[in-house]
């Protein structure tokens, strides 16, 4: 850089804190946060990403924009429901109002008769309670993988002094996503696991076989993110139960997605039903996938099972907030959700609605698949429609105001409208004509091409 370089005039520091609109934005903004948008916008001077001229206008302009966190509400229009990396299921309006009741202070631990302690999470635990008749109890801690790891230790009887195999069969040793692999977890615990069965077949005497005085429990792990086809066989949970009750061993079965009861749309996804049916003692989902809640793991089933899991010191370290609870238990007792209506939408609704994002944003309709995505039903289509648009589009629709996530296939660019609210139809219309405007500019320019969502082949 010479003397005569622009970027050797790049405003400094102590100049720019003390500009008026940045010391005004000290009364409620931390200074570590005004420092980091100070120095991100010298940065981009330096690099030539904006004019010297800029970095002030810049600042007070993010200073007077900027949102309470950094994540970004964008509008899901790849046609995957449970959307790993966009947070999965998004919240109903009345978990979003319970969200915010419970934010300030809140009942969650206080008998407002009495005045004095009562028990957390009562609300919500009576809710899941409403929706599976067939469980006697339940409990919430943070996820699936915590409420796993808590019934594996919990229900090992001895604590670490006990038996301490696991019987699980070999085509159930699933990665859920991210490289966390079942078995390294279950590990973790000081559990061995003792693999029966091949990866294709596992039979009810392999299962026989592997019990011995270490054995401290039966699990069945759902399948929730690969499809095994051909030559299989696998063991159903009631033929476990007999095998259980034979050497009394408690049965744990993760379903994975928190479907309630079948759904005719998802025959080979796992129910809670139908596995407290079969026997389970208890079932173990998730919240945040076909449930359609919050990030939560749910332990329901056999009361001295879940009392014996909620009574482990693990537990507490596993304990939910009053968020999730407030949002679970408002998802629970409502029948409508957006994973809901997603799954099961209308499908003359949403080719009229696709129909009508073509005209008006001058693409083409093309039939779409859409899927579960990280919420199960792994490889099962959801026939639809969606609005194809040149790749190049993706980019500047994920970059606008809202954000758009289309999904990018095969050098296009996908808008499907599964997953969008009908009410932000017309955001959809208006944010691909301003990109459309933007890309004429500067066609293609610095978007990288990438080949389809790992959501629609990977799920978490
Ligand atoms: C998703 C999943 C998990 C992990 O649940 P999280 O809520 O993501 O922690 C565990 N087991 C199965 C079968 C799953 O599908």
């Amino acid at each position: 850089m010479d003397d005569t370089d622009p970027r050797r005039s790049i405003p400094r520091t102590d100049h720019l804190l003390a500009l008026p609109e940045v010391i005004a934005a000290g009364e409620s903004l931390s200074q570590a946060t005004i420092k980091a948008i100070i120095s991100e916008a010298q940065s981009a001077a330096r690099t030539g990403e904006i004019p010297v001229a800029e970095v002030a206008p810049t600042i007070i302009s993010r200073l007077s924009s900027r949102s309470a966190s950094s994540l970004t509400p964008v509008l899901n229009a790849t046609g995957i429901i449970v959307h790993t990396n966009l947070g999965r299921a998004p919240l109903s309006e009345p978990a979003r109002q319970a969200v915010a009741d419970a934010a300030g202070y809140v009942d969650v631990e206080m008998d407002l008769e009495t005045g004095r302690r009562s028990k957390r999470g009562t609300g919500a635990k009576e809710a899941l309670l409403r929706a599976c008749p067939g469980a006697e109890d339940a409990l919430v801690v943070n996820n699936g993988a915590a409420a796993l790891l808590l019934a594996v230790t919990a229900l090992r009887g001895e604590g670490l002094t006990g038996p301490g195999e696991i019987v699980i069969s070999r085509g159930e040793l699933i990665e859920i996503g991210a490289g966390f692999r079942l078995p390294d977890l279950m590990a973790t615990t000081g559990s061995r696991l003792r693999e029966v069965g091949t990866t294709n077949r596992t039979h009810l005497d392999d299962y026989a076989q592997a019990i011995t005085d270490q054995t401290a429990s039966l699990l069945k792990v759902h399948t929730s993110n690969f499809r095994v086809e051909g030559f299989t066989a696998a063991v159903e949970i009631s033929q476990l139960r007999d095998l259980a009750d034979e050497h009394e061993l408690p049965l744990i079965a993760d379903l994975g997605s928190g479907l309630f009861e079948p759904d005719p749309y998802l025959p080979e996804e796992p129910d809670i039903a139908s596995a407290l049916a079969a026997g389970a003692d208890v079932v173990i989902v998730s919240g945040d996938k076909l449930l359609g809640g919050p990030q939560a793991g749910l332990i329901l089933g056999r009361r001295d099972a879940v009392q014996t899991i909620a009574k482990h010191p693990l537990a507490r370290a596993m304990r939910t907030d009053k968020l999730t609870l407030a949002a679970l238990e408002a998802t629970v007792a409502n029948t409508q959700n957006p994973v809901h209506e997603a799954l099961h939408i209308d499908l003359d609704r949403l080719k009229t609605r696709t129909d009508r994002l073509a005209e008006l944003v001058s693409g083409t309709v093309v039939a779409h698949d859409g899927r579960v995505g990280g919420g199960g039903a792994p490889g099962v289509p959801l026939p639809g429609w969606a609005v194809e648009l040149p790749e190049a589009l993706a980019r500047v629709l994920r970059l606008g105001d809202p954000g758009v996530v289309a999904r990018v296939h095969q050098g296009r660019c996908l808008v499907d409208l599964r997953c969008v609210p009908e009410a932000d139809d017309d955001r959809i219309v208006e944010a691909v004509n301003r990109a459309r405007e933007k890309t004429q500019d500067s066609l293609g320019d610095g978007d990288v091409s990438f080949d389809d969502d790992p959501d629609f082949t990977n799920h978490d």
